[in-house]
């Protein structure tokens, strides 16, 4: 992660200290046990062919159990860009009904936010979905042709309905 984060941000820190933001994810699979396997395999992914593997800090399961990969100590890589500063949580599922309509799921999701959120400090706006990371401020991005490349998972039409549920929670 240290020369991940060199190529990309500069720096060859690869703790998350203070991070800002949280992306929200899903992993296109129906299941739990693949995306373990997955992510535990640690080699270079299909897209952007880099090391270390892809990651997430947590993956909600199809049943609303949370499973933590990744201590919140260190970055990790699951979105392009905002990885420096980013909590990643994926969601077993293809679609954000698949979160947003499975009331488990949905809860879940939610809990786990809004307890990441109120204990680092991160403001609702910076509670994103992986499509919105273009937009964020604290997009960075050192590798020329990796600055527009985004996910088309969790848009902002479900997002907004995200934060809004998110905004009826206290810390
Ligand atoms: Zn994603």
């Amino acid at each position: 992660m240290a020369a991940y984060s060199t190529r990309h941000y500069g720096s060859s820190r690869y703790g998350l200290h203070d991070p800002k933001v949280i992306v929200e994810h899903l992993t296109e699979s129906s299941t739990y046990g693949p995306i373990w396997t997955m992510f535990a395999q640690n080699v270079a992914d299909n897209e952007l062919h880099e090391l270390p593997g892809v990651c997430t800090h947590f993956v909600i399961d199809q049943n609303g159990k949370i499973h933590q990969l990744v201590p919140l100590r260190l970055m990790c890589r699951h979105t392009v860009g905002l990885n420096w500063t980013a909590i990643g949580i994926e969601h077993v599922g293809f679609n954000p009904s698949d979160v947003l309509d499975r009331p488990k799921v949905r809860a879940a999701s939610l809990r786990l936010t809004n307890w990441l959120r109120c204990r680092e400090g991160i403001k609702v706006s910076n509670v994103i979905g992986h499509n919105e990371s273009l937009k964020s401020p604290y997009h960075l991005e050192k590798v020329r042709r990796l600055r527009g490349q985004t996910h088309d998972d969790f848009p902002t039409s479900a997002m907004r309905k995200y934060r809004a549920a998110l905004r009826k929670l206290t810390c």
